[in-house]
């Protein structure tokens, strides 16, 4: 069997885990995104904030008990963290981004309002509307993670910039002249890994690497808008993976039809301020190279 293969099926046999949270120190988003032996019980990872300032170092336990899983920061166990796990059940199928991710984000936004307009319902609980932020999410997601990954690998001055950027793994890595005379685009190749397995549909990821890569914040800067998109993410995940429940058994009951409108006009502006900053981040490399 080749070496690859054999290090892809390694890959597989593994749990893929993704955790999320606010950094208690500076209030970043923490994610990462690591495997983990299904065989046992107890998962060290140490992880860092997205704040390039100045980055705070966490260590994240994952526990697996009974065929579930929980997680927590062993310095600060109150802090209230994300979590999903993923089997790799899809991962043969992960495409490459798209060409055009806004076109295809303004129309699926499009055709979103319609099924608004067709499908929500008045009641703030109902399965109906949270179908309808679960699509929201899928929309915006895909848009960010194409929209970063197709604009990023492509450029080194980017590149730069994210590989010391310690919360996302990268600074640390030691490649031998060997493996960099083998496979030339490792790095290139590195940085795509870590900006997929990074979570689109948490905001304050999305914001955070927007800055990163292109210079600029995207989250909405009028302070009610920003806490509607903020604590949006917690909504989604509820809906996704706790059928709308909070960790404390409380249903939702606020994702009304004028809720979802407004969150889907929110996600309008945050993603036309990413293709902004894309677009004058290029015109700027462009004048920068020229000068
Ligand atoms: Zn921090």
């Amino acid at each position: 069997m080749g070496q690859m293969k054999e290090y892809m099926i390694e890959l597989m046999s593994q749990m893929d885990v993704e955790i999320d949270f606010l950094c208690p120190v500076c209030g970043h988003p923490v994610s990462a995104s690591f495997k983990m032996d299904p065989d046992v019980d107890e998962h060290h990872e140490d992880v860092t904030c997205l704040n390039d300032k100045d980055e705070h170092e966490w260590t994240v336990v994952v526990l697996h008990q009974e065929g579930r899983y929980t997680a927590a920061v062993v310095e600060n166990p109150e802090i209230d963290v994300s979590l999903e796990v993923d089997d790799h059940a899809d991962f043969w199928e992960e495409p490459d981004p798209e060409p055009n991710p806004y076109e295809i984000f303004r129309a699926a936004m499009q055709e979103w309002d319609r099924n608004v307009d067709e499908l929500s319902v008045p009641a703030g609980y109902s399965s109906r509307n949270r179908m309808l932020l679960i699509t929201l999410y899928a929309i915006a997601e895909s848009y960010f993670s194409d929209a970063v990954n197709g604009n990023v690998v492509l450029e080194p001055a980017i590149q730069k910039q994210l590989l010391k950027t310690k919360g996302l793994g990268l600074a640390d890595i030691k490649i031998s002249l060997e493996t960099i005379l083998d496979k030339p685009d490792i790095v290139r190749d590195r940085i795509g890994i870590a900006l997929k397995s990074l979570s689109y549909h948490n905001l304050l990821v999305v914001d955070a690497v927007s800055k990163l890569a292109f210079g600029r914040m995207i989250l909405p800067k009028d302070p009610r808008e920003r806490s509607v998109a903020v604590g949006s993410v917690r909504k989604r995940h509820d809906c996704v993976h706790r059928n709308g429940l909070d960790s404390e058994g409380t249903r939702h009951v606020d994702i009304t039809p004028q809720y979802l409108r407004d969150l889907g006009s929110i996600f309008e502006g945050m993603a036309s301020a990413l293709e902004d900053a894309i677009t004058d981040a290029r015109a700027r490399r462009y004048f920068d190279a020229k000068s």
